[in-house]
């Protein structure tokens, strides 16, 4: 292992996975994620995330391309890097016959904890996951997010200084999610790598450092939140139109801004993104009226991750793509004022 190398909880280069099926799910992935970063892998259902994990915690082996992980190669070494990592999957992976502690304990065995320091342990993950009053209740009575802070607890009991969390909070009410973020945050800020996919943008604006979007088994965009905000460019503003049809909306404000800007219909009128978007805003109002199209409503923002994801997802050319799948540069590893 290089001095280089021993830098990066994550060094992976040229990552491809093919299933058995011919499926291409992996496409020549590149991820170096420094230690102490926490990351957010974006993408939607059937992106590559979850095959991308498993083979990073080597459940999956990679057809092709070097994986390193905290400096252990997962051909040559997968059980240095399992001791190294913990990974909280999609399905919760808690013994719901068992008690919280019990499915702690059980996790300890699993991961060869030893007698002295385990009860200390299950105490401390127990109070950092606020479930040490209910530790020897059955987990089967537990609220969903009770289960997922659980199941973080179990995937942290050797102390691992990398955890992949896979779509952590799909499916619990914005309460639960906010409590697994502070947890997450807590993790994070003692210093545990955090490699987090998910498809909440919400949740990567929030939490994450620096983020890479995968489309397709390919990496798309890599930067901060607001790098890859800026990327979108200039602002967005919503128009609403009273009409059932906003396509007449739609061609005026294109021919309005010609190239100059993305234009969208949405559920009550139109969006558009562009650097002028401010500025001339009030004239496409005018050219609205003009073409006597009603407007009802209007809004100015600054572009949102959702704007940024749903630029790369609808167009293949709407960003530049071309150098998001470069490992981080040194200029993208230090992007943390993105928080
Ligand atoms: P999701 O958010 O739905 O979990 P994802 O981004 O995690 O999606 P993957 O589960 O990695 O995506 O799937 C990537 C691609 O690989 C998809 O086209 C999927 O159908 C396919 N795939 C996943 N598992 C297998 C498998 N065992 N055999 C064949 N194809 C698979």
């Amino acid at each position: 292992m290089s001095e280089r190398e021993s830098r990066y909880a994550i060094d992976a280069r040229g990552v491809e996975v093919t299933y058995g099926d011919g499926t291409e799910a992996v496409r020549g992935v590149d991820l170096r994620i420094p230690e102490g970063e926490f990351f957010g892998f974006l993408g939607a259902n059937g992106a590559g995330k979850t095959t991308t994990i498993k083979t990073l915690v080597t459940l999956l082996s990679a057809t092709g391309g070097e994986i390193s992980i905290n400096g252990h190669d997962v051909d040559e070494s997968p059980r240095a890097v399992r001791q190294t990592v913990g990974y909280m999957a999609q399905e919760t992976a808690i013994d719901t016959d068992l008690t919280a502690r019990e499915n702690i304990q059980f996790a300890c065995e699993a991961y060869g904890v030893s007698g002295d320091a385990r009860a200390e342990r299950i105490d401390e993950l127990l109070d950092l996951v606020e479930l040490a009053d209910v530790q020897d209740k059955t987990a089967d009575g537990f609220s969903g997010g009770m289960k997922k802070r659980l199941d973080a607890a179990t995937a942290l009991v050797h102390e691992p200084p990398l955890v992949f969390l896979d779509e952590p909070t799909t499916g619990l009410d914005p309460k639960a999610r906010n409590r697994l973020w502070d947890y997450f945050e807590r993790i994070n800020e003692q210093g545990t790598t955090l490699f987090l996919t998910t498809q909440y943008l919400e949740e990567a604006d929030q939490l994450c450092d620096r983020l890479s979007l995968i489309r397709d088994g390919r990496i798309v965009a890599t930067g901060s939140p607001d790098e890859l905000k800026s990327q979108v460019g200039g602002q967005r503003l919503d128009i609403d139109v009273d009409a059932a049809d906003p396509e007449p909306a739609v061609a005026v404000a294109r021919e309005f801004f010609g190239t100059d800007a993305t234009i969208e219909p949405t559920d009550d009128g139109l969006g558009v993104t562009a650097e002028s978007a401010r500025e001339r805003g009030t004239d496409l109002l005018v050219a609205l009226r003009d073409a006597d199209i009603a407007v009802t409503g209007f809004n100015i923002r600054a572009p949102t991750l959702d704007d940024v994801f749903l630029a790369i997802t609808d167009d293949d050319d709407s960003l530049d793509g071309g150098n998001a799948g470069e490992p981080a540069s040194a200029g993208a590893t230090d992007a943390e004022g993105g928080r």
